[in-house]
């Protein structure tokens, strides 16, 4: 479904990472089944639950060796999605852990080592922790899914205040969200409302498009990516080609390691 999606809206190549029916082992054989394709990041996200226990507390160095050894196999190019902080939502159970914790610390100390991004979903109840967290790791790129779903002002003083982060727009461009209406990027479900557009073409070497692809159903899909195809269609030449392909590409790990 994604490679017919990706042909049908003209997306090169697309990062993956596992969710409720897939693992790391698997997004890697996706890779190389097709290169060029699909881009794998790691993840040890505590939706898993036999994840959450290092979370919790308990010790996470076990949690963390693995996620060592998979980003030493050279298959991936990323951390993430790690969703450390997330809201209820269907069938998926809360999560609310501090990231001054040993297995958020070890996950960015991890990200300096292999020279890979983080990809880290936190909503913005723990904002002053993610701060934290960024200044504590200024050589690591963040990419903060869906921009913590944040309003305009906090996108705003998060960016300037953080070198090391990236906005990234998955769910942001569909024209209703689930969980809340604030959420959507869009006034009306089509047009970008124009403070939004401005705060992005100032600064368009920091946001990023996704999809937040689940494979549920097509309809739902095929919806993602055309509601990226209707954020994109407002930006100017320029800020399109950055935040649509150029700078995922750029804060990729070194291709030079993927074998
Ligand atoms: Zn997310």
């Amino acid at each position: 479904m994604q490679l017919a999606l990706m042909d049908r809206f003209g997306a090169e190549q697309a990062v993956v990472f596992w969710g409720g029916r897939s693992s790391n082992e698997s997004v890697a054989e996706a890779a190389r089944q097709h290169p060029g394709r699909f881009i794998a990041f790691a993840s040890i996200s505590p939706e898993r639950r036999a994840y959450r226990p290092a979370w919790a507390g308990g010790d996470g160095a076990a949690l963390l060796a693995e996620l060592d050894a998979l980003l030493a196999t050279g298959h991936y190019r990323g951390i993430g999605e790690i969703n450390a902080v997330h809201f209820e939502s269907a069938g998926f159970a809360e999560t609310d852990y501090a990231l001054s914790g040993p297995v958020m610390e070890g996950i960015m100390a991890l990200a300096r080592r292999h020279r890979v991004p983080v990809m880290l979903h936190v909503e913005s109840t723990r904002m002053a922790e993610l701060s934290t967290l960024l200044a504590q790791f200024p050589d690591v790129p963040v990419i903060w899914a869906h921009g913590g779903y944040t309003p305009l002002i906090l996108a705003r003083r998060m960016l300037a205040q953080h070198p090391n982060l990236y906005y990234e727009l998955s769910a942001r461009t569909w024209p209703r969200h689930p969980r809340s209406p604030e959420f959507t990027l869009l006034r009306d479900g089509r047009e970008v409302w124009p403070e939004w557009l401005a705060l992005i073409e100032s600064q368009p070497e920091r946001f990023l498009i996704g999809t937040d692809a689940s494979h549920r159903d097509a309809a739902s899909e095929q919806m993602k990516f055309a509601s990226v195809q209707n954020f994109l269609a407002q930006l100017s030449p320029a800020a399109q080609a950055q935040v649509g392909r150029a700078n995922l590409l750029r804060l990729l790990g070194p291709a030079s390691a993927l074998r």
